[in-house]
C-alpha cells in the first residue's frame, strides 16, 4: 500500500457513494451518489461505489441489487466497486474483515481501543445513574483501564465484550465545503464501540479504514452524518491517517419541512422509476435538491450538469422534496423526446412496468408513433401515455352511457345526434378522413342545423366519447383520423347502440 500522505490529488480526486444494502435504494441516497459523480466527472475524478454490508443480518442482496439498478438506471457509473473491481477493492465491507481486523489489533496494541465487558443491564444502570447526576449518558469507562490479565481471562471465559475506543476530551474541529467551520466537543461523546469484535467492525471504524485505504479525497455525504465525522477524524488521527475534505449535504425535507419518509410518499428510487419518471428528469430534479447553478435556466442533461456542478454552491438549508415539481422537470424532459425516442422509451417502460405490455406488438410502430405524436403535449410522465390512449388499442371500448350526454340534452336525442355523426363520417372518402377534413365536413354540416350552430358541443360530445370512451381527450378529428373510418364508424354504432339500451 502506498505512503498514506502521497498526494492524492495528482490524480484528481476520488469520491465515493458508501451505501448500506438494508433497505430500498432510497432517493436521499441517490441524490448523494449523483453529486459524488457529479464532483468527480466534474474535477476529471473517480468515483467509488462501497457497498457497507457490515451489518449481516439487514443485509439484503435484493436491496444491494436496487442500489447497482438504481444507479445505472440514471446513468450514474462509478469507475470502481462492484462489477467493476479496481484496484482498492474489494468493494464490499463484508469481504474486509481480515483488514479491518489488522487495525483493530494495532488500536487495542496501542491502547487507544480496549475490550468493554459491561453487560446491557450494567451499561443501562450506568445511564440512569449519569442522567439522575444531570450529566449527558455516555459510557462511564468502566473497562478502560482493566488490568490486562481481567482482559485475558475474560476473552478465554468467552465473557461477551465490544471493543471501544478510547475517546479523547478534547474539541474537534473541521471545514466543512458546504457548511465551513464545524467544532464539535467529544467530551459529550464517551468511548465509542467501533467494533462487536475483531472480526465484526462497525460502521464507523470501518469507514475510516476504507476511505484512506481506498484512498478518498473528499467525503460528500448527507448531514445525517455529520456527527459521525468527529469520531471518524479521532480514529485517523490515532491511526496516523490523513483526513480527507468533509462536504455534508443538506437533508431532503417533505413539503412538511420534517426528513422525508415513507409518510410522504415513495422514498424508493425504483419507485419512481415504475412510476413513469425519466431518468435524466430525475437527474435534474435531484441534482436541484440542494443544488443551483448561476442563473435560471432549470432544465439540464446530466453531461450539462457536470459541466456546471460546483461544490461550493451547494445550500445549507433542508431541500424540499416536492413532487409536483419532479412532474415538472419530468414533463420538461419529455418534451425534449422526439416521437422515435418517444416510442422507445414508452415500449421500454410498457414492457418492464406495465401488463398492457402486448400493445407494442399487436399494433404497428407507425399506428403507435401517430398516437404518441397526438398524446405527447399533455403527457407528465410514461405511465400517462396508457392512461390517457388506451382507447386507440382497445377492440371494444367501454364506459357508462351518461358520459355520451351533453349538458342538459334529452337522453332519446343523444341517438339522433349520433345518427347524424354516422351520416357525416360515412359520406367522408377513405382516402380523405383525415383531421382536416374532417373538421371541414364536421363543421359544415353544424353550420346547415340551427340548434348545432348555437352549441356545436350537442354534435361534437357525444361523438368524442363514442371514439373515446372518455370524458377528456383530444378531439374528435384527431381521434378518428388514427382510428381510421371502418374503425370510428364502428364506434360511433356501438355508441347508438348503447345509447339505445
Ligand atoms: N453506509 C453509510 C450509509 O449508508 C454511509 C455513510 C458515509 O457515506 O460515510 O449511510
Amino acid at each position: 500500500m502506498d505512503d498514506p500522505k502521497t498526494p492524492q490529488s495528482l490524480f484528481g480526486p476520488r469520491v465515493r457513494l458508501a451505501p448500506s444494502p438494508t433497505g430500498w435504494f432510497h432517493v436521499g441516497n441517490a441524490r448523494t451518489g449523483l453529486f459524488n459523480y457529479l464532483f468527480a466527472r466534474k474535477n476529471g475524478g473517480k468515483f467509488i461505489l462501497r457497498i457497507e454490508d457490515t451489518d449481516k443480518k439487514r443485509s439484503n442482496k435484493k436491496y444491494e441489487e436496487s442500489i447497482l439498478s438504481g444507479l445505472k438506471w440514471l446513468g450514474i457509473e462509478w469507475d470502481e466497486g462492484p462489477e467493476k473491481n479496481g484496484p482498492f477493492g474489494p468493494y464490499y465491507q463484508s469481504q474486509r474483515t481480515e483488514i479491518y481486523k489488522k487495525y483493530l489489533e494495532q488500536l487495542l496494541r496501542e491502547g487507544e481501543a480496549y475490550y468493554c465487558f459491561c453487560s446491557p443491564k450494567e451499561l443501562e444502570a450506568q445511564r440512569a445513574d449519569m442522567v439522575s447526576r444531570g450529566l449527558p449518558p455516555k459510557y462511564s469507562g468502566k473497562c478502560r483501564d482493566l488490568p490486562e490479565s481481567i482482559v485475558k481471562q475474560n476473552l478465554a471465559d468467552k465473557k461477551p465484550s465490544v471493543i471501544r475506543i478510547k475517546m479523547p476530551n478534547k474539541v474537534v474541529k473541521f471545514r466543512d465545503i458546504i457548511r465551513g467551520e464545524v467544532e464539535f466537543n467529544l467530551d459529550l461523546l464517551g468511548d465509542s464501540v467501533i467494533a462487536k469484535s475483531l472480526n465484526e467492525p462497525l460502521y464507523n471504524f470501518a469507514v475510516v479504514i476504507d476511505d484512506y485505504l481506498m484512498k478518498i479525497t473528499h467525503v460528500i455525504r448527507g448531514e445525517d452524518h455529520i456527527s459521525n465525522t468527529p469520531k471518524q477524524i479521532v480514529m485517523q488521527e490515532l491511526l496516523g491517517l490523513p483526513r480527507p475534505n468533509y462536504a455534508h449535504l443538506p437533508m431532503i425535507l417533505g413539503p412538511d419541512r420534517s426528513k422525508l419518509s415513507k409518510r410522504h410518499g415513495e422514498t424508493s428510487l425504483t419507485e419512481y422509476q415504475k412510476m413513469g419518471y425519466l431518468p435524466e428528469a430525475m437527474n435534474n430534479f435531484l441534482a436541484f435538491l440542494g443544488w443551483h447553478p448561476l442563473g435560471d435556466r432549470e432544465i439540464y442533461t446530466l453531461e450539462e450538469l457536470i459541466e456546471r456542478f460546483d461544490l461550493e454552491r451547494v445550500q445549507k438549508g433542508g431541500a424540499v422534496f416536492n413532487i409536483k415539481r419532479l412532474d415538472w422537470f419530468n414533463a420538461q424532459h419529455l418534451k425534449l423526446l422526439n416521437t422515435d425516442q418517444l416510442f422507445d422509451r414508452i415500449g421500454e417502460y410498457l414492457k418492464n412496468f406495465s401488463s398492457n405490455s402486448q400493445i407494442i406488438e399487436n399494433y404497428s410502430p407507425d399506428y403507435i408513433k401517430k398516437v404518441i405524436e397526438l398524446e405527447s403535449p399533455r403527457l407528465t410522465k410514461l405511465s400517462d401515455f396508457l392512461e390517457f390512449s388506451d382507447f386507440f388499442f382497445k377492440e371494444k371500448i367501454e364506459y357508462p352511457k351518461e358520459y355520451l350526454k351533453w349538458k342538459n340534452i334529452e337522453e332519446k336525442e343523444i341517438v339522433i345526434v349520433l345518427n347524424d355523426c354516422l351520416s357525416v363520417l360515412e359520406k367522408i372518402k377513405d382516402k380523405e378522413f383525415n383531421r382536416m377534413n374532417l373538421q371541414i365536413k364536421f363543421y359544415s354540416f353544424i353550420s346547415e342545423h340551427d340548434d348545432y350552430k348555437q352549441d356545436k358541443g350537442k354534435l361534437l360530445w357525444p361523438l368524442r366519447v363514442a371514439l373515446s370512451g372518455k370524458k377528456a381527450s383530444p378531439s374528435p378529428f384527431e381521434i378518428a383520423e388514427i382510428l381510421g373510418k371502418e374503425e370510428s364508424i364502428k364506434r360511433v354504432k356501438e355508441a347508438i347502440k348503447l345509447a339505445s339500451s
